[in-house]
């Protein structure tokens, strides 16, 4: 079969991939530790629950328009106002299937073919490939470990071409946690502003922070900025529900337009049940993510020192999400293996335990590993990890 070319060179997501492979083996009867998951490990809150179950028996079960519910727009618009200072109308929202399909609309709308897109690496692994089957081109640009794996303000200029068309912020970050401070978001802000390049801050990890360090969106530091940014969110990870599949894009209208346009042809909406449960979320009082935080926070200290003591992994510490994403290239070495890849690999065959590979993240000489797991699995598998790494030395 002659397929189209864009699907030629796509390959499935590497989280999800190694996920999948752990989960076969655990259907053959083995005790995997899955480290590879993108998703808290907690159910979605029972208000929520209520709320969808209560849309479901009063028959909104039907087809609600493109861009999302008035109310869920509105509920939205106020947590932006709540949280970020920030304002946006109705028509500067869409609600979409999952952030990950409000990044998909985007770049479909953006990005015309070899328009270039900045992506700053280690990146989340879906971005460049959102940006290829828009037949664009990502310009990958090395956010260096010892910069704590943030791009420099000389760095965004250096990528910047006439092509290019925007480059991407995610901060808090996956799959490194680290975040921007509004000093440095601010300067990478202006360069944007200077360059006329838009500004795609994908903030979905916004609620997942463990230190003092106080989430800045790049869109509130002006309203210049705001202007030039289109801001990523959703609801999977600040509320536990990734499997629902309600995120959502905010900025200028002249870009919302067309984005709901595309969806109305692609999507048709989000789900209608899901977005009474994403409304029941928003309207709520109490902070649902609190107990959450506590519980990561405490496997991030957690799993931050079991990864010190094994010979040959070094870890920036992590501010954010769920991942650490140490840097285990001396390991790899010392044990005799040619690639991260190759090493990740045996260490699923032979301890059982799964990590995903640097390499689809743009970072080959590191792994990443979800904390959202419970502690005595962080515990296990920090000790097979290191009995694999000290075996094959
Ligand atoms: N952006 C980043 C950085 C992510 O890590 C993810 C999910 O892993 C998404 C976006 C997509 O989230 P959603 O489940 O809302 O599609």
């Amino acid at each position: 079969m002659d397929l189209a070319n864009r699907v030629k060179t796509l390959t499935p997501s590497s989280t999800l991939a190694i996920t999948a492979k752990a989960k076969a083996l655990k259907n053959q009867g083995y005790d995997v530790i899955g480290l590879g998951a993108g998703e808290p490990d907690f159910n979605t809150p029972e208000y929520i629950l209520e709320a969808a179950e209560e849309a479901m028996r009063n028959g909104f079960t039907k087809y609600t328009p493109a861009g999302g519910i008035a109310g869920l727009k509105q509920a939205i618009a106020n947590k932006f106002s709540h949280d970020n200072g920030l304002t946006y109308t109705t028509d500067e929202i869409i609600v979409t299937t999952g952030a990950k399909h409000a990044l998909y609309t985007l770049f479909q709308v953006l990005v015309n073919q070899g328009d270039e897109v900045i992506v700053p690496a280690p990146y989340w692994v879906s971005y460049p490939e959102q940006i290829k089957l828009a037949e664009g081109k990502p310009v990958i640009i090395n956010a260096e470990e010892k910069n704590e794996f943030k791009i420099t303000p000389a760095q965004l200029e250096a990528a910047i071409t006439p092509k290019t068309k925007a480059v991407i912020i995610n901060s808090p970050n996956n799959p490194t946690g680290m975040m921007y401070s509004q000093q440095e978001l601010q300067q990478l802000g202006e360069i944007c502003l200077k360059h006329q390049v838009l500004i795609v801050s994908d903030e979905i990890y916004e609620k997942l922070i463990y230190t003092n360090d106080k989430h800045v969106s790049i869109a509130e530091i002006s309203s210049q900025l705001k202007n030039n940014t289109i801001i990523i969110n959703g609801v999977s990870k600040s509320h536990a529900m990734t499997g629902w599949r309600i995120g959502y894009a905010a900025g200028s209208a002249e870009i919302i337009k067309p984005m709901t346009n595309l969806a109305s042809h692609s999507t048709s909406n989000p789900t209608s049940i899901a977005q009474f449960a994403a409304l029941a979320a928003y309207n709520a009082d109490e902070d649902p993510n609190a107990e959450m935080r506590a519980i990561f926070s405490e496997r991030l200290e957690l799993l931050y020192d079991l990864l010190k003591d094994i010979p040959g992994i070094s870890c920036v510490k992590p501010k954010g999400a769920f991942y650490m994403f140490p840097n285990v290239h001396e390991a790899v070495r010392q044990n005799g293996f040619d690639t991260v890849d190759n090493w990740v690999k045996a260490l699923l065959e032979e301890e059982k335990v799964a990590l995903v590979p640097g390499t689809g993240f743009g970072a080959p000489e590191n792994v990443r590993l979800s904390y959202a797991v419970s502690t005595d699995s962080l515990k296990e598998a920090a000790k097979r990890i290191k009995r694999f790494v000290l075996t094959h030395q």
